[in-house]
């Protein structure tokens, strides 16, 4: 069998690209140039780093980047103030505040996704839009399992009838929602998580594996059915420095179809998925 890499580095410039002309076009025709602000609160290294390139895809693809930081002990209200300036600001369609908030101080990231104005929500985590996305309407959809989707788009897979997807984390950002979007796929889902019995034969089943867990390697290459399709969602730091993801990368390529790399798969489509919520935002 031959294997594959998802390259999602690749597809996700490709996207990026896409986008860049699209506003380019959009200008011409009179439409108000996309605009996004991110907010970052404290100094976390790796929030940061997220930050800072999706600030850069703003910028490389046209988009208007407001950016503003916070020190770690602004508080819930300076917060809430500068997300409420800009769902009153013209010029920006999308609003990202980079979560997780400072821990030990009075955050509340409930509380703030839920005053992002719904239409400027381009992370898809207003409770709206959650909702919007479990009755299968239209709305901002999360980044990372949008992106999901177009990667398993590019392998083939756009219906998923007839075909079992697991799962692996339940989280609001990835777990939950990426199950509802295979299942309006079509696919049988099974959502797994830190609680469920048997991980090894429940993954030995499925025909789509997306592991979103946060344990590097946590996923046995052993356990992939030959000529399944693996997405590797998790960024664990390993103990060399290196980035590794949640599959065991090695050994599951031998096996899958498809295997999404890690750095360079689910990340990277992501950041484009951002620009795409935010040219909608803007747009629609
Ligand atoms: P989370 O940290 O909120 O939750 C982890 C989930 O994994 C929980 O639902 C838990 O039940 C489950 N879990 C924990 N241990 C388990 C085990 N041993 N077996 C089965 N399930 C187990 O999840 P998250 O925020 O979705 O993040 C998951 C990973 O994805 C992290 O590594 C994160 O950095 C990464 N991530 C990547 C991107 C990206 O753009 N590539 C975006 C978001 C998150």
């Amino acid at each position: 069998m031959e294997n594959q890499i998802l390259d999602g580095k690749a597809l996700s410039l490709r996207i990026r690209e896409e986008i860049r002309l699209e506003i380019l076009t959009g200008l011409a025709e009179g439409k108000p140039r996309p605009g996004l602000a991110t907010i970052l609160v404290g100094q976390d290294p790796a929030s940061e780093v997220y930050v800072r390139n999706k600030r850069r895809a703003c910028e490389a693809a046209g988009l208007v980047n407001e950016h503003i930081e916070l020190p770690a002990d602004a508080g819930q209200q300076q917060l809430l103030q500068q997300v409420q300036a800009y769902n009153e600001d013209p010029a920006i369609h999308g609003i990202l505040v980079q979560l997780p908030l400072p821990k030990g101080l009075d955050y509340d990231e409930n509380q703030v996704l839920k005053t992002i104005l719904p239409e400027k929500d381009v992370d898809g985590f207003h409770p709206l839009n959650q909702g919007a996305l479990m009755q299968g309407n239209l709305a901002p959809r999360p980044c990372t399992p949008k992106g999901i989707m177009v990667l398993l788009k590019e392998a083939g897979l756009e219906d998923l009838s007839g075909k079992k997807a697991v799962v692996v984390g339940r989280s609001n950002i990835v777990g939950k929602p990426i199950a509802l979007m295979l299942l309006e796929r079509n696919a049988t889902v099974t959502i797994c998580h830190s609680r469920t019995k048997d991980l090894e034969a429940e993954i030995k089943s499925a025909d789509v594996v997306v592991a979103a867990v946060g344990v590097p390697q946590l996923v046995r290459g052993e356990w992939i059915r030959p000529g399944a399709t693996v997405i590797d969602v998790g960024i664990n730091r390993g103990a060399d420095g290196k980035l590794v993801g949640d599959v065991d990368f090695e050994t599951a390529k031998k096996t899958a179809r498809k295997i999404t790399p890690v750095p360079g798969g689910v990340g990277p489509m992501t950041i484009a998925m951002l620009l795409r919520n935010t040219v909608e935002a803007a747009w629609n």
